[in-house]
């Protein structure tokens, strides 16, 4: 029974190494948030040892009554929170949960229409290496090169044309809301499921932000540790009449013994998700990032040839457009390293440059406001990433505001 830090010192020293970079530095991915103390501690807990095949009441092993009640805290939560009539709460990951999703409504061979990935997508929503691409005959939509917005019309034309199983509204790059009824109106015209994989937006729809897929789509997939703040894993939400082939697709379709630690987890950070709280650190974050929008087409950092995709956000997110910057998008996620702050370089639809370089950058604002950040701490963030993307920049000076605004915003600091 030795702690880490006797029993294994090298792990120990990586996993300290990483809570200093945390604490020290501006996490800027959008994908990225900062889990409470509480859902770190139901994930450390000895619910890690149970198997649990099956789902609460009815399972495959003995010993279950502890985690039926945590499983079932999870799901009762977690319809609640979204308005769903049908919660699983067993995906180990967004990419699990979506496997199970789309082997529960089509099969191998049908025709699924999903955003291109270079214009936003998921690896998930029919990438040719991905399980996605590979079994199914996925018909790419795109986003309108002069607006940045998908493109309902080309989607129209294409459900029209090859009449899809499933249409796939969702994306993991893309700053604005989707049309969820135009997106239901179009696939009750072809007869197709529509599948609405909220994975960034979770946390955004759960304090009201932004429109709740759950009324339109036959099933809704999501992560749980974007915006939504709590452990890396997946959910799905649907139509009760699709329960029974969702719950087979899960389990046993795709998985065995349900990460019941995790499971629990996911219950705590529903919890949090439904305060009043939540809400206010959602609206922060929305606002965070239309005040990095906004410093980002300023015109000082338009003349050095930054712009940013779309001309604003909706949504926890901004798409940096570097196409006519002497910077490609891995020199510019370098100096916001070098200065402090994580980012992902990211391709812009038609992007001139290739996937591994890139002309853009992907910013977001979940976890610093999580960590606490106001407009002004946001302001004062958009204006170093501002000065940063110029062509002369003072990168010490850089790192000081940097390291003023962490200092400011202790993380974890009971940790
Ligand atoms: N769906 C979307 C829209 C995503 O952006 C992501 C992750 O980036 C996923 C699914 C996959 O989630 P995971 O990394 O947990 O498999």
């Amino acid at each position: 029974d030795q702690p880490l830090h006797e029993l294994d010192p090298e792990v120990a020293a990586a996993v300290d190494a990483e809570l200093e970079r945390q604490q020290s530095t501006l996490e800027m991915i959008a994908s990225e948030n900062f889990a409470p103390v509480a859902v770190l501690q139901a994930q450390g807990s000895v619910l890690t040892n149970k198997y649990a095949e099956g789902y609460p009441g009815r399972r495959y092993y003995g010993g279950c009554e502890h985690v039926d009640v945590t499983e079932q805290i999870a799901i009762d939560r977690v319809k609640e929170l979204f308005g769903a009539e049908y919660a699983n709460v067993q995906p180990h990951s967004g990419a699990s949960a979506n496997q199970a999703a789309l082997f529960a409504l089509a099969r191998p061979g049908d025709t699924v229409l999903g955003l291109d990935l270079a214009h936003g997508g998921h690896l998930t929503h029919g990438m040719k290496i991905n399980f996605s691409g590979k079994q199914f005959d996925v018909v790419p939509y795109h986003v309108d090169a002069a607006t940045g917005l998908v493109d309902m019309a080309e989607l129209e034309r294409l459900a029209k044309e090859h009449r899809p199983k499933v249409i796939i509204a969702g994306w993991s790059a893309y700053p604005r809301q989707l049309d969820f009824a135009e997106f239901r109106r179009i696939a009750d015209e072809v007869g197709a499921y529509l599948w609405v994989d909220m994975a960034h937006f979770a946390g955004l729809v759960a304090a009201g932000l932004h429109p709740n897929p759950v009324e339109y789509a036959d099933v809704v997939t999501s992560t749980t540790h974007k915006t939504l703040g709590g452990p890396r894993g997946g959910i799905i939400l649907a139509k009760r009449d699709f329960a029974k082939k969702l719950n087979s697709s899960v389990f046993p379709g795709f998985q065995g013994g349900p990460l019941e630690h995790v499971i629990a987890a996911k219950a705590v950070s529903f919890k949090v998700a439904a305060s009043e709280e939540f809400k206010e650190r959602q609206r922060r974050t929305v606002e965070g990032a239309k005040i990095l929008a906004e410093r980002l087409t300023a015109p000082d950092v338009r003349a050095a040839g930054v712009n940013v995709l779309s001309g604003g956000t909706d949504v926890h997110l901004i798409l940096v457009d570097l196409r006519a910057s002497e910077l490609d998008g891995q020199q510019a996620e370098d100096r916001l390293h070098e200065v402090g702050i994580t980012v992902n370089r990211n391709a812009v639809p038609d992007d001139p440059r290739p996937p591994m370089v890139t002309s853009g950058l992907r910013i977001g604002t979940p976890a610093l406001a999580t960590r606490g950040f106001t407009a002004a701490d946001f302001a004062e963030v958009a204006d170093v990433i501002a000065e940063a993307l110029k062509p002369s920049y003072d990168a010490q000076a850089l790192k000081a505001r940097v390291q003023a605004l962490a200092d400011e915003h202790p993380l974890y600091p009971g940790l």
